[in-house]
């Protein structure tokens, strides 16, 4: 076995992480909030292009207080993709509403907009949709906005997994009317865990810092006239996540330099296929990952079990929210009756590591290795 283990995705800091924290330890800026929480999110504002931004906790904090302040409640229906983290579709049960799984297409292995439509006829009144931009992948944003405007519901975008992915030239997560990010361990940058509501409101980010903290009235006595989350960002996290911004497209370029590796050294083997790319927009390559044809008699854990005997990182294709037993009691709205795209991709997809700090040799190890799998 290997000594060295080559990861999925794993953090890769630089050094101006410590020299923020560095800052924020000698001017005793430990407590929650600070300068550097203040202009994390100015920083992650300007390079979005998002309006505003309220640091918090995590992603998920980010998506529970956006159907928060979208006012999501008890009976209330969301449409949220199948194909995606947990993550996404938990906040949705914490305010006791209900998720309604929408499939996926396969031209970005997101949101169908052909299901969302159906899913509006089935359920006419649903109170926000949220698309995720999975494994990177800008989701056919353009058409998915249409039917939301149509409607007249309020548009969430996860962008949690595609911080510097754009569409159409702007940035994943500034066109619902909220849009999230996490700073997780693996994602393309990460505080170590950490999250960022934005939206061109300003109103709706002050509203979740007010959230985030307690919703604590403005009076002079601890006041409250809501129930409020401990939900926001320290001042130590921020610093981490102002080092990391400075790296984020050296990240991008280094994943997408990953991802094209991949595409290139599989080219020959039929069997296989990478994630595709929406062609409007230009992915960050968070992971990269490949499905195997239906004809092959190799399976996605057979790959995962040969790069596993090199300690080499790998994993399956998020489990689809309508196989999970936790969410078996809700709907499943697919484009074409009988066909399942997201529960086929979970079937014969795997994610290959992603991680930036692979060498020349780790990535011709790992490519070796898939390639043996299919050699005949
Ligand atoms: C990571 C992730 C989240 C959750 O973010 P956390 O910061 O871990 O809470 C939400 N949605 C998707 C799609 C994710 O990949």
């Amino acid at each position: 076995m290997a000594e060295k283990r080559i990861y999925l995705s794993s953090p890769t800091m630089h050094g101006e992480e410590q020299d923020f924290i560095k800052e924020a330890f000698d001017t005793n800026w430990v407590a929650p909030l600070g300068p550097n929480v203040n202009n994390f999110e100015k920083e992650l504002a300007a390079y979005t292009g998002a309006g505003h931004a309220a640091a918090l906790s995590a992603g998920t904090a980010a998506i529970h207080l956006a159907l928060r302040i979208l006012g999501i409640g008890e009976g209330d229906i969301v449409f949220a993709p199948s194909l995606t983290f947990s993550a996404t579709c938990n906040p949705i049960v914490y305010e006791k509403a209900t998720p309604v799984f929408i499939d996926s297409e396969t031209d970005t292995w997101d949101m169908d907009p052909e299901a969302l439509r159906r899913a509006f006829e089935k359920y006419p009144n649903p109170k926000a949709v949220i698309v995720v931009h999975l494994y990177g992948t800008p989701a056919k944003l353009q058409e998915i906005m249409e039917i939301c405007r149509e409607h007249q519901v309020p548009l969430i975008e996860d962008a949690a997994e595609s911080l510097s992915s754009t569409y159409k030239g702007k940035h994943t997560g500034t066109f619902g009317k909220i849009g999230i990010y996490s700073f997780n361990g693996n994602k393309i940058i990460t505080t170590s865990g950490g999250g960022m509501l934005v939206s061109e409101d300003e109103e709706i980010t002050k509203k979740a810092t007010f959230l985030a903290t307690q919703a604590r009235d403005a009076a002079r006595y601890y006041q409250h006239s809501q129930i409020g989350y401990n939900y926001r960002m320290s001042n130590i996290t921020a610093g981490i996540g102002r080092g990391q911004l400075l790296h984020i497209e050296e990240h991008k370029a280094l994943k997408k330099a990953i991802y094209r590796q991949y595409k290139e050294a599989f080219a020959d083997i039929e069997e296989i296929a990478m994630n595709p790319h929406n062609p409007d927009g230009d992915a960050n390559c968070w992971l990269s990952c490949m499905t195997i044809s239906r004809e092959s008699a190799v399976s996605p854990d057979q790959v995962m079990d040969a790069l596993a005997e090199a300690n080499i990182e790998s994993r399956p294709i998020w489990k689809p929210m309508h196989l999970q037993p936790v969410f078996a009691e809700c709907d499943f709205i697919t484009a074409h009756e009988g066909r399942d795209v997201a529960g086929d991709i979970f079937a014969r997809g795997l994610c290959l590591p992603s991680d930036i700090k692979n060498t020349k040799a780790d990535m011709e190890e790992i490519i070796q290795i898939v390639r043996n799998c299919f050699a005949k």
